[in-house]
């Protein structure tokens, strides 16, 4: 209840403020204050008579967003059952480098990864683990076909010693893995003696994401990306140039920084798109009085979040702080 009264007054300040400057007003008069902010959770003032706010000025935060949309490619020995399918080996043409393997682009500036087989490089070879047998020792009774019986461990007594009733008394029974055979089909082959070589070739997509804030207010500047603001420039190309129009100059140069850093940065990536854009996010900082304390907080974003960096009474119940 007090909490709207204080945010409230900033608004009626807000409302008059917003006319005197000239400059229109991010928050439209009548609407309701966003008040979901963690700081103000749980917490409220005491009385109208105890809170004097003052509307400083109105503000501008600018989030300048880089993106730069990489691609890496890597390759890799694998195998796979041979089980007659047809084979695309060397005698088919040289194999072509990773880089010039035909790739569909997925949508840019969303991480994606494909993986597929690089072309005129798979071989037909007698499966290394069983060599060509098809079939190898089962792991679970080491090829004997028969494990100690479970319920005398092996003796072929039981507790009154008497002959084991599980096992008739040989103390063994047989595998169940593989029904006394002691033998299984190789997984490696899926029982077909051979297997196809193959180079993968691993596609990797990323996109990179820094920012850059501009704000010299107290306003975490972690706050302003997660705002709702106005995009006031935005460029795509294959590489783009350093921003030179932003109003702060402090943005064009950390413009020219970043491009710069994810330029030389992933050595290993190609860079095939990039993007930047800048926002403005409006911000409102206020001043308050309260018991004798001054203090400030803000609200900003279109969505009109607040925050106080240090809320004036951390206690629910009014009367203890
Ligand atoms: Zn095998
Ligand atoms: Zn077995
Ligand atoms: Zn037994």
């Amino acid at each position: 209840m007090a909490i709207l009264i204080l945010l409230a007054k900033l608004k009626n300040s807000c409302e008059s403020l917003s006319g005197m400057s000239g400059a229109p007003s991010p928050y439209s008069p009548g609407s309701t204050l966003n008040l979901g902010s963690k700081h103000l959770s749980g917490t409220r003032l005491s009385s109208e008579s105890d809170v004097k706010t003052v509307v400083e000025n109105w503000l501008n935060g600018q989030d300048y967003k880089l993106e730069s949309f990489g691609e890496k490619r890597e390759s890799a020995p694998r195998f796979t059952g041979y089980y007659g399918q047809s084979i695309d080996g060397p005698e088919n043409g040289p194999s072509p480098d990773p880089w010039d393997v035909q790739v569909g682009v997925p949508t840019k500036f969303i991480d994606h990864k494909i993986t597929t087989e690089i072309p005129h490089t798979a071989l037909v070879k007698t499966c290394s683990t069983c060599d060509g047998d098809k079939e190898v020792d089962c792991s679970s009774c080491y090829g004997r076909g028969s494990s100690s019986c479970s319920s005398c461990s092996g003796s072929g007594r039981d507790s009154e010693n008497d002959s084991c009733s599980s096992c008739g008394g040989s103390g063994s029974e047989r595998c169940w893995r593989c029904s006394g055979d002691g033998k299984v089909e190789c997984s490696t082959c899926n029982g077909n003696g051979k297997v196809k070589w193959y180079r993968l070739l691993i596609v990797t997509w990323k996109n990179h994401v820094d920012h850059f804030v501009s704000n010299k207010e107290n306003l975490p500047k972690d706050l302003i990306p997660e705002a709702s603001g106005r995009e006031i420039f935005n460029q795509q190309g294959d590489q783009v140039d350093a921003m030179s129009t932003a109003p702060d100059r402090i943005v064009n140069q950390a413009s020219a920084v970043l491009i710069g850093k994810h330029n030389s940065s992933f050595g290993n990536e190609m860079i095939i798109a990039q993007r930047h854009c800048l926002r403005a996010v409006p911000f409102t900082k206020a001043t308050y009085i309260w018991r004798d304390k001054k203090g400030e907080f803000y609200v900003y974003g279109f969505d009109r979040k607040v925050y106080f960096e240090d809320y004036p009474q951390q206690c629910c119940c009014c009367v203890c702080c």
